[in-house]
């Protein structure tokens, strides 16, 4: 795990601690240490949540180094862990009534914004369950997804939907796409700029580009034992954060809301697209 001292999105030093779960169960991490996967004795490492007073950008420290990462993306959909296995996942997501399922609503919030017809990139699409959502939504829409995790391409392939694995770098593709959706995503890196820079390069002059992410707001209205924050995830966004990071990268904010989904939980969603 890696000490963060400095805000890794504007690296001030100047913070202020909004959150300790230093007492709090990691069942991420449980697991993978009663596997074997991982050997980290978390129980007596202090686990904090800070907000940079430079920025405003809530981060996690320590947080997983890259290796111990892949281990946890790796086997953290595994039967034993979630007592289901990917396809049970996928069937239960995607038999949701439309309007109990938060993916047919993030549909109905982008129906407002985009065109009958387009190409559609989810980055990090896990086992496609918001593309699938999307297709049966937007019929006229082509529809890919690309995941890091091994495994995820030949199942959603199998239901139809086409996934390319492996991380989006500079050279994935050699075209634009005129949606590209982050979904529950960026949360998992240790700063946003980055990603956020190299998306431009697969976005049009019209394109559109929908963040959604867990809300700082959380932290005031989940208990701190809640799974958010556990060790999967980075960095915590409030709506003004995510908004001025986006415009600092060279966005332009098209819409924007902090709310609660049908799971009751926080979250931001952005919808930005090119200066
Ligand atoms: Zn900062």
């Amino acid at each position: 795990m890696i000490n963060k001292k400095y805000c890794p999105n504007c690296e001030s030093g100047k913070r202020k601690l909004i959150l300790d779960v230093s007492g709090e169960k990691d069942t991420y991490l449980d697991y993978l240490n009663s596997k074997g996967y991982l050997d980290i004795d978390y129980k007596n490492i202090v686990r904090q949540y800070w907000q940079c007073e430079g920025c405003g950008l809530v981060y996690r420290s320590p947080v997983l180094d890259k290796n111990e990462k892949e281990i946890l993306y790796e086997y953290f959909r595994d039967v034993e862990f979630r007592g289901e296995n990917r396809q049970e996942y996928f069937n239960r997501i995607t038999s949701y009534p439309r309007q109990e399922s938060e993916n047919y609503e993030k549909c109905r919030f982008l129906e407002k914004y985009i065109p009958e017809t387009g190409t559609l990139l989810d980055v990090g699409c896990g086992a496609g369950v918001f593309i699938y959502a999307f297709k049966n939504y937007f019929q006229k829409w082509e529809v890919l997804g690309i995941e890091p995790t091994e495994g995820f391409a030949e199942f959603a392939e199998k239901e139809g939907i086409k996934v390319d694995y492996g991380y989006l770098t500079e050279n994935t593709y050699d075209k634009t796409f005129n949606l590209i959706s982050l979904i529950h995503v960026l949360e998992h890196v240790d700063s946003p700029k980055p990603m956020l820079s190299l998306l431009k390069k697969y976005l049009g002059s019209k394109s559109l580009l929908y963040i959604e992410s867990p809300s700082v707001k959380d932290i005031d209205y989940l208990p701190s034992s809640h799974d958010r924050f556990m060790s999967q995830h980075d960095v915590i966004f409030s709506e003004s954060f995510l908004q001025n990071c986006l415009r600092e990268s060279g966005y332009e904010i098209a819409a924007s809301e902090d709310f609660i989904s049908a799971r009751k939980r926080n979250n931001v969603r952005i919808l930005a697209k090119l200066l």
